[in-house]
């Protein structure tokens, strides 16, 4: 489906609250391979605001955290000399006009990409939810240690 050409961009930037685009950043990272790479992913994602996509078969990882140039009226306080990465960003495919981006996977919580884990590789890692439940012996030696 071809896409709707923005005539007034700041018409659909104001309904844009806070502005997606100016909220997040992500960076392209190595493939995961073994354990330890699952590990780290794991651990990342684990932090609020971390998720992991694939795009293309490449690995990103997408960190939400609003940049400190976006002003309270919702617009960029250095627009005139902003980075190139955001003058290149199109607002006719943005991420208020088209959710779809095309990626393959989006893990936004540890749970999706530990399921994904146990679905596509042999790795396997505990279930974050179950805690281990302490031994009767372990519970007798601190009773008597409290006395
Ligand atoms: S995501 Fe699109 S609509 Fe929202 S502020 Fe950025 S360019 Fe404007
Ligand atoms: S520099 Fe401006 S356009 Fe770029 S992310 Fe920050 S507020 Fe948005």
């Amino acid at each position: 489906m071809a896409k709707k050409k923005i005539t007034n961009p700041w018409d659909q930037c104001k309904k844009c609250l806070p502005a997606k685009c100016c909220t997040y950043f992500a960076l392209e990272v190595d493939e995961p391979e073994d354990r330890k790479d699952f590990e780290a992913m794991l651990w990342q994602i684990a932090h609020k605001g971390v998720s992991f996509y694939i795009y293309r078969k490449a690995w990103y990882i997408m960190v939400d955290s609003v940049c400190e140039f976006l002003t309270p009226e919702n617009k960029c306080g250095i627009y005139e000399t902003r980075p190139y990465i955001c003058k290149e960003h199109s607002i006719d495919s943005c991420e208020y006009t088209d959710g779809d981006y095309g990626f393959t996977e989006h893990f936004k919580s540890y749970d999706e990409l530990l399921a994904w884990i146990k679905e596509n590789t042999n790795f396997r890692f505990k279930d974050r939810h179950k805690t281990e439940e302490p031994s009767k012996s372990k519970v007798r030696s601190l009773k008597s240690a409290l006395g």
